[in-house]
């Protein structure tokens, strides 16, 4: 299969974007330096904004969920604004606020699950810890990015001889008795201690100055190519980094759009969504509201805006697995290295319907892009996505669209370096309208 450079360049780009943001606090700090690096300025939600045609913003909300976006030069209420949806949350295991434990000599952190990860998948890692901590300093406190990129944790798997039916049952952990992570050998310090120094040495701060932390435990491993012409990739959370890299290289390659264009970045879409920094929240309402604001918008020039406006959720899709075809539904396989897909569910687990699927295939089309249509078994329950949520909290025409992949919610997933380029031209031609 030939693989053009451009492409080989951009699955390199979403390789290393990835292995940068081992937690959606990280996810957030990498798009910001991206976006500062392209000239980008951030706004915060404290300050009045000041908001031009032409203007490219961004805002952090939480630290885990970012709203970049360029101010069109038609106004708003002629020519709406388009959204291109993903989010920042992987499903994973989440150290616990007091994690630290001791048995038999040996200490263990433990975990919560978030989301609904392959647990099995987590087993044998060599697994770092990834996330953000609160830091003491002088009479306040700083919230501090912190990851231990180096194999710090284990799951080790029981020996077959004590899981004789391992091959026929599927390997099953007890979430609370059987995912604690082992740190190391107490050695005589109390277990706090053995889990907080190396996160105080890597942070440069005294031990005690810990005061609280979200830590994920991260796979060491960086991302990589496979298959026999390199055509695929591997690596963590794809869904849905992938999807958040291809919005935001469609917003940097759209400098100065007719339409408003938002990339909007959210948290919590792998636990409900229902939350300040997820997409059931207010974030894009309120940058709505401000962007309404700055160009005087009426009530009645406010619904003609979302009225003209379009939003692409973008998160990924399930690929056909030939080992598995009885897992999917038989008309609608989806290929690794086919194209973008358009996600439809009657039951509204996806927000497509006909007019907005019509005008994705469009945005392919102007793209030079290949594109799909993907249907879960009927007898299956199906995901979801943020795209319901969004279309209806906002009331805009929406459509749920995504890269296929492997392997979704392992902790090492896998994809297709075409479908990337794909997708991210795709997003673009929708930003371009
Ligand atoms: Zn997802």
């Amino acid at each position: 299969m030939n693989i053009p450079d451009t492409a080989r360049a951009q699955a390199q780009d979403l390789l290393d974007f990835i292995d940068a943001s081992p937690s959606p606090w990280h996810a957030v700090a990498t798009c910001e330096a991206r976006l500062q690096a392209a000239g980008f300025s951030r706004l915060e939600e404290v300050d009045r904004w000041s908001l031009q045609p032409g203007g490219r913003h961004y805002v952090v909300r939480g630290g885990s969920a970012i709203v970049a976006f360029t101010v069109g030069r038609a106004p708003l209420a002629e020519r709406g604004l388009v959204i291109v949806g993903a989010h920042t949350d992987s499903p994973g295991l989440r150290i616990k606020p007091k994690p630290a434990d001791e048995a038999s000599g040996l200490v263990r952190l433990g975990v919560e699950v978030y989301g609904g990860p392959i647990l099995a998948t987590f087993a044998d890692r060599d697994l770092g810890l990834a996330g953000r901590v609160a830091v003491r300093s002088g009479n306040g406190v700083e919230l501090r990015l912190v990851h231990l990129d180096e194999p710090l944790l284990r799951l080790p798997n029981l020996a077959i001889h004590m899981n004789r039916e391992v091959n026929e049952n599927g390997l099953k952990f007890n979430k609370q008795t059987e995912l604690p992570l082992l740190l190391g050998i107490a050695d005589g310090e109390p277990a706090d201690r053995r889990f907080r120094t190396p996160l105080a040495e890597r942070l440069g701060v005294d031990a005690d100055a810990l005061l609280t932390w979200e830590l994920a435990a991260c796979d060491t491993q960086k991302g990589s190519f496979w298959g026999v012409d390199r055509e695929f990739i591997a690596n963590g959370q794809l869904d849905n980094l992938a999807s958040c890299h291809a919005a935001l290289g469609a917003l940097l390659a759209t400098p100065e759009p007719e339409a408003t264009c938002v990339v909007a970045l959210f948290d919590h879409e792998e636990v409900g969504s229902e939350s300040a920094v997820g997409a059931g929240g207010s974030l894009v309402g309120d940058l709505l509201a401000r962007l309404a604001a700055s160009q005087h918008l009426d009530a009645e020039d406010q619904k003609r805006m979302l009225a003209r406006s379009f939003f692409v959720s973008a998160d990924m899709a399930h690929a056909w697995h030939p080992n598995f075809p009885a897992a999917y539904e038989p008309c609608h396989r989806v290929l690794v290295n086919a194209g973008p897909v358009i996600k439809s569910n009657a039951n509204q687990r996806y927000c497509t319907d006909a007019a907005s699927a019509a005008r994705f295939i469009g945005f392919c089309e102007r793209a030079g892009v290949p594109c799909q249509q993907y249907a879960h078994r009927t007898d299956l329950g199906c995901g979801s996505t943020i795209g319901p949520i969004v279309a209806a909290r906002l009331g805009i025409p929406a459509v749920d669209v995504g890269s296929p992949m492997w392997a979704m919610h392992s902790v090492r997933e896998s994809a297709g370096v075409l479908d990337h380029a794909y997708m991210t031209a795709a997003l673009g031609a929708a930003f371009h309208g």
